[in-house]
């Protein structure tokens, strides 16, 4: 009788891990410490050229755990060198799949812009 209460605590912890990882809503919030944490990516695409870019903790200085900078308080400049806009749209990809379909073409799932 008195280890069942503790199993049942212990399923619902379980059950509510998986939606506390992959909780969406982070939007303007976001910071780059987040995205480290997630495993995912950053996405940003050029406003001027529609150039696409992923930054991960792999190829941006920023991404890194425990960084509470916020990602929007940075200012992105376009690497297509005939372009060099800093009029961007900035995206957080939860995995690098995501990233990976972002990168060849696709959309977003909803909810993903910063
Ligand atoms: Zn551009």
């Amino acid at each position: 009788m008195l280890t069942l209460p503790t199993r049942l605590s212990l399923s619902a912890e379980r059950k509510l891990m998986p939606n506390w990882m992959v909780s969406p809503a982070y939007g303007p919030d976001l910071t780059f410490g987040r995205i480290a944490i997630n495993e995912g990516a950053l996405c940003i695409e050029c406003k001027a050229c529609g150039r696409r870019t992923a930054l991960t903790k792999k190829n941006c200085e920023h991404i890194w755990r425990g960084n509470k900078r916020l990602v929007r308080s940075v200012r992105f400049r376009c690497q297509n060198r005939s372009c060099g806009s800093d009029q961007v749209r900035l995206y957080n990809a939860h995995t690098t799949d995501e990233a990976t379909m972002w990168l060849a073409g696709d959309p977003l799932p909803v909810g993903r812009a910063i």
